[in-house]
């Protein structure tokens, strides 16, 4: 009798019992004030601050992902380390501390601004150990009290934007988008104050904590401030840190490492944006205090989910007259962001040549990760052919005419290659125009003039995917697949957080965990949850929290 295969189950350990490391409090200049009064830092990159603990820990949401990639059981109810996730307690070798940066906010130098609520707990070596990925991955509380950097606020953080920002990090993971992640989602107990609409009316929120977890949450502003305040030794240490620990394949010792470094993280940032292009994603505050130097989407705040496509479209009601963040203007903006990096960089390098040389890494890898993408989208092999950037700019305009759902377009886009599928079997005008009434907020608007446009396009396109299928050697099957591989189906649309937030405030978390699930694999059709892929529900289209938001927070 042959025994039976062993099944590989993840070993998890207890956080309470996980050595940390702090290689990060060596490496940098460390505040020597220890005081978490708000205040002025000058010449450091860190100071040292422990979280204030909290009342009434409760873990309202895990993610079972993340935890296994770290190695990480789910705590348990009153366990030490649901006492460390809210910030009551520490594990073996952390040294938490608050990072001080600047940042450019809406196209203007702010100053110190500084992780005012955020507190890195320390680095948690990788169970994989040097061979993939990163070597450690910092834990992050925000939301865990005042540090110096807290100014004239109160280091807190509300459910909503805490759950906001849970749900689409790892939303975005699974989507195949660069981003920071999220492990846990622990309620306070504690009430928060806020103004969201910043009309005078303040009410009381009930306050959460999100543990974060990237391989560094270093952003650009870590570094402008340095160059701002013209602390020379202070930017070249974070630098040197940030080459050995992040970047260990670029030579330190080159005097050009730091313009190899710039161009790293321009290709990263160009790969990122690309990618937020792909899925709809717009950041809504790219400041660059907000920018990661990993290349990962960092701080979830009021962020949003293209629903009617509309380059000039924002979540964030701060930027809604300016609209400088809006999703058409993320890929010129993360620019301007870079060169703002950059900047902070020419007391370290000769010259501005390979500074600028750096910055069109940048336009080079984002114009062909975009490419590339939107044929992907389209299930075309390329784009490159004569009259294809009229052809794209008409699908987008088409989109625009109209307002029309861009994941659902394209998701159902797919229905419609050639020898696959009902709508393509059917070849008939309703068939052709599916995709495009699946995905209209108000059908009487496809009026006689648009619909001939539409069929133009798509049959275009058809002919298209005909011709790849008969010279690729292709599959209809094949290509399918590749589309609906890139063009996800489940979304963390903003309305969806909202009703996954009203449930988890009046103490009930089932919404917020089918919503967890399903987005865990946005690509794929999952029975019964046909909702989730659906427009926009019409009650959602002014309501706050559920198309656009405050930076209330
Ligand atoms: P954000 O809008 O979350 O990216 O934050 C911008 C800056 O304001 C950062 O320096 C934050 O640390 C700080 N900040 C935002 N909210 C708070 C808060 N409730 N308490 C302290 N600092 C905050
Ligand atoms: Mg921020």
């Amino acid at each position: 009798m042959s025994a039976p295969a062993p099944t590989l189950v993840p070993v998890l350990r207890d956080l309470a019992a996980t050595p940390f490391e702090a290689q990060v409090i060596a490496a940098l200049p460390v505040d020597a004030d220890d005081d978490p009064t708000p205040r002025a830092v000058p010449g450091v990159s860190l100071s040292r601050a422990r979280p204030t603990p909290v009342v009434s820990p409760q873990l309202l949401a895990w993610s079972d992902a993340l935890g296994e990639e770290l190695g990480l059981a789910r705590p348990a109810p009153g366990s030490a380390a649901l006492a460390i996730l809210a910030g009551n307690a520490l594990a073996p070798g952390m040294q938490p501390y608050a990072a001080r940066y600047g940042g450019h906010q809406f196209g203007r130098w702010a100053g110190q601004l500084g992780d005012g609520r955020a507190i890195t707990l320390g680095e948690l070596p990788s169970p994989m150990g040097d061979g993939a990925g990163a070597t450690a991955y910092e834990l992050q509380l925000k939301g865990a009290g005042m540090t110096p950097y807290s100014r004239h606020a109160d280091g807190r953080a509300v459910l909503r934007s805490s759950l906001r920002e849970f749900v689409c990090s790892e939303a975005m993971h699974a989507l195949g988008v660069p981003t920071t992640r999220a492990l846990s989602l622990v309620g306070t107990g504690e009430a928060v104050l806020r103004d969201m609409f910043y009309d005078g009316n303040a009410r009381t929120e009930p306050g959460a904590i999100v543990c974060r977890v990237a391989p560094t949450f270093l952003r650009f502003g870590n570094y402008e401030i340095h160059a701002a305040f013209g602390e020379r030794e202070s930017l070249q240490r974070l630098v040197a840190h940030t080459l050995r620990r992040h970047y260990p394949h670029i030579d330190a010792s080159d005097p050009a490492a730091p313009l190899h470094w710039l161009s790293e993280v321009c290709e990263r940032t160009a790969v990122m944006v690309a990618h937020w292009m792909r899925v709809g994603f717009v950041h809504g505050v790219m400041n660059t205090d907000n920018m990661s130097i990993l290349g990962l989407t960092l701080d979830y705040g009021p962020y949003g989910f293209l629903e009617g496509y509309d380059p000039q479209w924002t979540p964030n009601t701060t930027d809604a007259a300016g609209r400088r963040y809006a999703y058409g203007q993320q890929p010129q903006i993360a620019l301007w962001n870079l060169s703002r990096l950059a900047g902070a960089l020419r007391p370290l390098v000769d010259g501005d040549d390979g500074l600028h040389a750096a910055l069109e890494r940048y336009r080079d890898v984002f114009g062909r990760a975009h490419r590339t993408m939107s044929a992907a989208k389209l299930g075309l092999g390329s784009l490159a052919e004569p009259g294809d950037v009229e052809w794209l700019d008409e699908l987008y305009g088409l989109l625009a005419a109209t307002e029309t759902d861009m994941p659902i377009f394209f998701r159902q886009l797919s229905a419609l290659v050639p020898g696959v599928g009902a709508a393509s079997a059917r070849g008939d005008d309703a068939a052709l125009l599916a995709p495009v009434r699946a995905a209209l907020y108000d059908p009487d608007t496809l009026d006689a003039a648009l619909a001939a446009r539409w069929r133009q396009w798509l049959s275009r396109w058809q002919r298209r995917i005909t011709h790849d299928l008969t010279h690729e050697k292709s599959s209809a099957e094949l290509i399918v697949a590749r589309m609906d591989a890139v063009n996800p189906l489940y979304l963390p649309r903003n309305y969806l957080a909202q009703e996954a937030i009203d449930a988890a405030e009046q103490g009930d978390l089932a919404p917020l965990q089918a919503l967890m699930r399903v987005l865990q694999r946005p690509y794929a059709a999952q029975a019964g949850c046909e909702a989730y892929a659906a427009r926009r529900p019409e009650w959602a289209r002014q309501r706050p929290g559920c198309s656009a938001l405050s930076c209330s927070s």
